[in-house]
């Protein structure tokens, strides 16, 4: 009996087909690369019609509709949108306890000796929601959605630059109710995507920058970090005020909703569009 050969899997994989074709037998390899072409002009047609599709009656892309549907929602929450450089420098950095002695740090991409490209948006959001609270003197929400780098040793989960979405909220709840606050907050944005409640968990984790946290699991996978101050890097920042904010993975999420396994189809890629290869 003869099985698909590894080249044919991985051909079969990148067209999105049905994983249990590993399993398959056949008689002889002529039979075997028969079915092979079969099965990859079928899947061939079918990506063809998923772009054709996208092009022209969807375009958006998975992803950017999943970043979509946050930010209309975060908007109908009363929260502000802000944009702030992808380039930071090492003293911010650094505030976030990102030092060389921390994991993060060796994951971190330099230009130069003073700056690098953002692994998080947590440090620029900081600044800014304490300048706008500081002017208003009123609570403040606001959210960033934009690459975020890390040198990440490239799982199916991981990706070197990958889009954050991250809300915050300052200074809009008491003191004890900040966990309660995340988890309506993750609930929410699940409901604002349509995602079931009974697919997804909220898990409560120990993380080394952000103390406790709230994450949003779908499949036993992290899609989003929820976290929340007082925090003891916030008199770093000039922050005393209680906080609350999500940093949510949109590829991650994309990926996740799609029930794909492989997070770079739907990530800034020159090699795939909206979850479908272009080499077809
Ligand atoms: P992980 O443990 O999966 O590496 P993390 O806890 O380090 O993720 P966070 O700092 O909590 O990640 O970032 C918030 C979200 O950003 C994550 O929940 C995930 O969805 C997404 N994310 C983090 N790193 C990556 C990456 N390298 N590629 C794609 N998405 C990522
Ligand atoms: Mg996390």
């Amino acid at each position: 009996m003869e099985k698909f050969t590894v080249t044919q899997l991985e051909r079969l994989n990148e067209l999105n087909g049905d994983p249990n074709t590993a399993e398959m037998e056949f008689a002889d390899s002529v039979e075997r690369d028969q079915a092979f072409r079969k099965l990859e002009k079928e899947l061939v047609r079918r990506s063809r019609g998923a772009i054709r599709d996208l092009l022209s009656d969807r375009h958006m892309t998975k992803s950017a509709e999943v970043g979509q549907m946050l930010e209309q929602w975060l908007m109908d929450q009363g929260y502000t949108k802000v944009m702030t450089p992808t380039i930071i420098t090492k003293e911010m950095l650094a505030k976030m306890t990102i030092d060389e002695f921390h994991h993060l740090s060796e994951q971190v991409f330099w230009l130069d000796k003073k700056r690098c490209l953002r692994p998080m948006l947590a440090p620029n959001l900081y600044v800014v929601m304490r300048e706008l609270k500081r002017i208003t003197g009123e609570p403040v929400k606001i959210y960033e959605i934009g690459s975020c780098f890390r040198k990440e040793s490239q799982g199916a989960q991981h990706m070197n630059e990958f889009t954050m979405l991250n809300c915050v909220e300052l200074a809009a709840v008491k003191d004890g109710e900040q966990v309660d606050e995340l988890k309506r907050l993750a609930r929410e944005a699940m409901k604002a995507l349509g995602v079931p409640e009974d697919s997804y968990e909220l898990v409560v984790e120990e993380s080394t920058v952000y103390g406790s946290t709230v994450d949003i699991e779908i499949n036993g996978i992290e899609v989003a970090s929820g976290s929340y101050g007082p925090h003891f890097l916030d008199s770093q920042w000039g922050v005393f005020d209680t906080w609350v904010g999500i940093g949510f993975g949109i590829e991650r999420l994309t990926m996740a909703l799609s029930e794909s396994r492989t997070i770079k189809r739907y990530g800034r890629s020159i090699t795939f569009i909206d979850g479908q290869p272009l080499n077809i």
